[in-house]
């Protein structure tokens, strides 16, 4: 089957006893046994059967087994959020008096993840240019557990080269680990890139509508040790496990997965064209435009379509404040890939926290807006964008 076909007809694990056509939301926290021994054997892992819903719940195991068959992975686990997957994820690699080399181009709670959290544990973040093989290989060391990089970061739409850093992870020996949320896990094959792991915030593409916050790993099975420390550490002491009613909507979700991608895609590459040509305008950020720095390793690595988020540059700061107050349509919001369109601007918001010599390093301009193209009809997603680009330029 293809995938579009898959994300619809995974079989659940047991036959329904109504013959239900949606997997039932299995909202109840507890599952009796027959016996003792069931039981027993339910509690020490011989068996999989659902004992507490904080651990295993069957709506959230088919959830699970969806995208494992969609992605080919050997382990899947969903989290109550991104963050969760990604602290998952980290807290089941790393160790104290260990280091992490990623990019100082992270996404904001990944960023004070590592080096305010996991700092306080003795774990260092080595944050260097992912783009540039040399510096990778000089951060990494024997004392590095794992690379963690974005595939496509937010809000600079810079592109690292997968296969490069795998070759550095697999002569060392650690993980290569990426945040894919960018790009949905079903336009790419992960595995053949070189991850040993995808982590995913569900709440974005996968959700669709913006229903519900979820995270996803993706395991290969490449770190026997790693994978057990997730299902067996991570879910049962860490808790963060997602919630029957989350992956029902994330279930819903996965259905329509493929064409909200293929349309949002496309109208996002029509605008980031328009905006382009739009006098005003900078500089636009989308790497599906042949002027984007990193437009052939994108298309190598993710295919020809190239998400739903678009960054571009105005004058000055006050600019984009008045390109923001003078949107009728799109929404002022943060999010990514609901099924309308979002404006932000990420310096005085998502990284409006950060000093500004922090928002230097990390390369997050004063005068750069965010959007996140919806489904509406991309002519009124630009006619708004370009008449408020207009206004703001004017007033
Ligand atoms: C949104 C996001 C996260 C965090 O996900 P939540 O579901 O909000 O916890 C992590 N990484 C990236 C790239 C994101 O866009």
């Amino acid at each position: 089957m293809k995938e579009t076909t898959k994300a619809i007809h995974t079989p659940y694990q047991r036959r329904d006893a109504f013959d239900a056509l949606q997997m039932p939301v299995y909202h109840t926290m507890a599952f009796e046994f027959d016996n003792a021994s069931e039981m027993a054997d339910a509690f020490c892992g011989r068996t999989n059967a659902p004992d507490y819903s904080r651990v295993l719940n069957p709506t959230v195991t088919h959830f699970e087994e969806i995208i494992a068959g969609l992605s080919g992975a050997k382990e899947v686990s969903a989290f109550s959020s991104g963050m969760a997957a990604i602290s998952a994820m980290l807290f089941s690699t790393v160790a104290s008096g260990k280091n992490v080399v990623s990019s100082r181009h992270l996404f904001g709670n990944t960023y004070l993840l590592l080096t305010q959290t996991l700092h306080r544990f003795g774990v260092e973040a080595r944050l260097t240019d992912l783009t540039d093989t040399k510096l990778v290989e000089k951060a990494v060391d024997d004392n590095t557990c794992c690379i963690f990089l974005e595939i496509v970061t937010n809000p600079q739409t810079e592109v690292a080269d997968v296969k490069e850093l795998s070759r550095i992870a697999k002569k060392r020996g650690i993980p290569l680990i990426a945040d894919t949320t960018m790009i949905p896990f079903t336009q790419f094959d992960g595995k053949d890139l070189g991850l040993d792991f995808q982590v995913i915030s569900s709440t974005k593409y996968i959700s669709g509508g913006a229903t519900s916050l979820g995270g996803v790993i993706i395991d290969y099975g490449n770190f026997t040790e790693i994978s057990r420390r997730i299902k067996k550490e991570a879910v049962f002491n860490l808790g963060g496990y997602m919630t029957p009613h989350a992956a029902y909507m994330q279930t819903l979700g996965l259905e329509t997965l493929q064409v909200r991608y293929e349309r949002q895609a496309e109208s996002a590459l029509k605008i980031a064209r328009m905006l382009e040509a739009t006098p005003g305008v900078v500089e636009v950020g989308y790497p599906g435009l042949e002027s984007h720095p990193n437009y052939d390793l994108f298309r190598k690595q993710y295919g020809e379509k190239a998400g739903a988020m678009i960054t571009f540059d105005l004058p000055d700061e006050e600019t984009c404040y008045r390109f923001i107050n003078s949107l009728e349509m799109v929404h002022r919001a943060t999010n990514l890939f609901d099924n309308r369109s979002l404006a932000i601007h990420p310096a005085s918001t998502i990284f409006g926290p950060f000093s500004p010599e922090e928002r230097e390093a990390m390369d997050v301009k004063s005068t750069t807006i965010r959007l996140s193209i919806g489904l509406e009809d991309p002519e009124d997603i630009y006619t708004d964008l370009s008449r408020a680009i207009g206004k703001a330029l004017k007033d």
